[in-house]
């Protein structure tokens, strides 16, 4: 095999032709100079195995997984890192020199980066984090909000069990709220986060009463289709900080491209502009 191979990257999914990925990859791998791809795969789930360990031979040097094979994806790695198996789930697989397959999630350290450059005042440490919704992304959500160390988190899913669920994983900093009884959680919370699918596109919005929010608080919805979501534009109105979910897939991005192609990409208003398709 020669070392001038050129570098495959791509994104593993069913469906996948509504990804952004591919765009903003091909925006990186054109602006650096890099000679790679970065491609959409649709792959049914009983075929995932073949087509996994098959990648490394034809050139690729690794891909991002998206639903539904985000969970399935840690049974075929090699190696899965700490904060991959706290989520359990994999987004970002790196097809190692030696053979290896690698498993990472990058969810959670998206997440916090576009908090952190969305809302300089940040401070997750002085008060609890309230989240709505206990799907995969909230999993995510979670890890990375212990991990900058928030004092408690409130959690509301519309199934209540499955939050009960995320409680007993995540530990005692976990307080699950009724869902009905939602807008309690806001009373003195620092962090707000929509991790529901509730306000995208096709959905309801999620509506929930922010009497008990304040001005202090900064919020985000993890949805990015619409930009501003009736939630967040809300917030704004109460006079909170908001940031808006688009960062979180940039950033998530950002470690994959390093890994793979070698070079930390920058996120700037051209990446966003590109996934905007504008
Ligand atoms: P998921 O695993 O399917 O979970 C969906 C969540 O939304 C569950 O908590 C579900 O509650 C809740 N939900 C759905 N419909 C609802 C309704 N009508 N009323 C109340 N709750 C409802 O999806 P996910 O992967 O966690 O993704 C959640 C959202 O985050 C999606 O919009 C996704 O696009 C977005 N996301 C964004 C990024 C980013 O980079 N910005 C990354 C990942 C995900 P139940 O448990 O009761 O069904």
């Amino acid at each position: 095999m020669s070392d001038r191979r050129i570098p495959l990257a791509a994104v593993i999914g069913s469906p996948i032709a509504h990804s952004r990925s591919p765009a903003l990859h091909a925006h990186w791998l054109r602006r650096y100079g890099i000679p790679g791809y970065y491609i959409p795969m649709d792959v049914a789930q009983a075929d995932l195995a073949e087509v996994i360990r098959a990648m490394p031979k034809m050139g690729f040097v690794g891909a991002n997984v998206t639903i539904p094979h985000k969970e399935t994806v840690l049974g075929l790695a090699d190696l899965v890192t700490d904060r991959a198996a706290l989520i359990g789930a994999a987004n970002t697989l790196i097809f190692r020199k030696d053979g290896k397959i690698h498993a990472d999630n990058t969810d959670g350290y998206g997440f916090v980066e576009n908090l952190r450059s969305g809302a300089v005042d940040w401070a997750p440490k002085t008060g609890p984090a309230a989240v709505f919704g206990a799907g995969g992304a909230a999993r995510a959500v979670l890890a990375s909000l212990i991990d900058v160390g928030v004092p408690e988190i409130r959690l509301s899913n519309r199934t209540r069990a499955r939050a009960d669920g995320l409680q007993k994983e995540f530990g005692a900093k976990v307080k699950v709220f009724d869902w009905v009884q939602a807008g309690n959680m806001l009373d003195g919370a620092m962090t707000v986060v929509n991790a529901s699918s509730l306000g995208m596109v096709g959905k309801p919005d999620l509506r929930v009463p922010l009497d008990a929010l304040s001005a202090k608080a900064v919020v985000t919805d993890l949805v990015y289709t619409p930009l501003e979501t009736a939630f967040l534009k809300h917030a704004s109105e109460a006079g909170c900080s908001v940031v808006d979910g688009l960062g979180m897939l940039l950033y998530q991005a950002a470690p994959a491209f390093e890994r793979w192609f070698g070079m930390r990409p920058e996120v700037d208003d051209n990446a966003r502009r590109i996934v905007l398709g504008i």
